[in-house]
């Protein structure tokens, strides 16, 4: 239950990042578009600005009579419409009447009269060209417009300028689709890292969390010294296996190590850990059909085991008999032997789990009552007083 529900903590706390690196990822990626949109406009703007230099050039050349205005006129549309710049980047010319004078993609515009021309969303682009550089020499329209080679209308952002000698309007643009479509690639690419990452981190995080949590159930549910179960881990099972479905009935062994303290007293309580652990052994390996074994506390051990009372008289009295058996080696010189007491006890229709242990108990105290060193079961002392 509690390990559930650190896994499930697990999970919230794997997705809490999943999300954060999302919203990162989209913080980094805002960020980008803004500097790589700066920098186009920067582009276009430097563009023009060259483009600008080159017709005061040419217009110099009719002051100074080398060239007529014609002639300039002609030369200069005639270079700048195969002036080209990074990929796709291209120049148009338009007077302030909004006639096209050049452009070298839509031939068909030339000499027509823009001025009643309308995008997608109903804007006098080339009006908002007029205007704009009338009121400041130059600057940024963002409109519609069908992109070359594409045949579909795609966001345009572009920067005009105007040359008064000659009321002629240049411009030039970027095509923001373009820049959106490098942006969402960025962004799968980004997102696709993000996933791969996170599916590494789950992977490594379910890793982990199988290791500490086989871990973690070892500490909470043996103990340390015997490596039987804990009494906490009996009280979770034993009620759980008195309701499975059985042909037979769940007993309980109650055992008690005779004299125990004598131990502890003559040879010290480290050794007598020692006693403890090696008994603990001798129970686990003699009930190892059954692996339910558990440390009820100090030196007494409950197993439970669905088997008849004969059954478990036979694994009680095996255990009990070689623990009997068992020299303890204390020094060179100094062995010596312990026994134990062990009573038995079998599920009632009605009882509860601490019933048949309480009465697994008493049957043991009437063991040693007979002098230890003895097994004792529930239908040899029924009805009887306590001893
Ligand atoms: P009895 O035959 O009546 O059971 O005699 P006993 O001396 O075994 O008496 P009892 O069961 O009441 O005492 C248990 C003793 O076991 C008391 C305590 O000092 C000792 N003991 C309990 N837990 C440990 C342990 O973890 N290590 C050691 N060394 N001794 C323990
Ligand atoms: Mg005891
Ligand atoms: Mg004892």
């Amino acid at each position: 239950m509690r390990y559930s529900k650190f896994k499930k903590h697990m999970l919230t706390l794997s997705l809490v990042s999943l999300i954060s690196m999302i919203v990162l990822l989209f913080v980094i990626v805002w960020h980008l578009y803004s500097a790589i949109l700066k920098e186009r406009k920067i582009l276009i703007h430097s563009q023009v600005d060259t483009v600008m230099s080159l017709m005061h050039e040419v217009y110099e050349d009719t002051l100074e009579g080398k060239l007529t205005k014609v002639e300039a006129q002609h030369q200069f549309l005639e270079y700048i419409e195969k002036l080209k710049y990074s990929d796709n980047g291209y120049f148009w010319v338009l007077n302030t009447k909004g006639v096209m004078l050049m452009h070298p993609y839509n031939k068909s515009s030339v000499g027509q009269s823009l001025i009643h021309s309308k995008d997608k969303d109903g804007k006098f682009f080339v009006k908002a060209f007029i205007t704009t550089t009338q009121h400041s020499g130059s600057g940024f329209v963002s409109y519609y417009w069908t992109k070359p080679g594409d045949d579909v209308l795609a966001q345009k952002l572009s920067y005009v300028a105007l040359f008064k000698p000659w009321g002629w309007i240049v411009g030039t643009g970027l095509y923001v689709s373009d820049l959106n479509r490098e942006i969402v690639s960025q962004i799968y690419i980004g997102l696709l890292i993000i996933i791969g990452l996170f599916l590494l981190s789950i992977f490594v995080s379910l890793q982990l969390y199988k290791r500490y949590l086989t871990e973690l159930r070892e500490v909470a549910i043996f103990d340390r010294l015997t490596r039987l179960y804990r009494r906490s881990y009996l009280d979770e099972i034993g009620p759980r296996m008195l309701k499975e479905e059985h042909s037979l009935p769940l007993s309980v062994i109650f055992f008690d190590i005779d004299f125990f303290k004598k131990v502890n007293d003559q040879y010290g309580h480290n050794y007598g850990d020692n006693v403890l652990s090696a008994i603990s052994s001798i129970i686990q390996k003699e009930l190892l059909p059954h692996k339910n074994v558990f440390r009820y506390g100090g030196e007494e051990m409950v197993a439970l085991l669905h088997a008849t009372e004969e059954e478990c008289r036979m694994f009680a009295e095996k255990v009990r008999f070689t623990t009997a058996e068992h020299v303890f080696h204390y020094s060179d010189s100094e062995h010596f032997h312990i026994t134990i007491s062990a009573g038995v006890a079998i599920a009632s229709p009605q009882d509860s789990f601490s019933d048949i242990v309480r009465r697994a108990d008493r049957c043991m105290y009437f063991a040693k009552a007979r002098g230890r060193n003895k097994v004792v079961t529930e239908s040899e002392v029924r009805g009887l007083p306590d001893e």
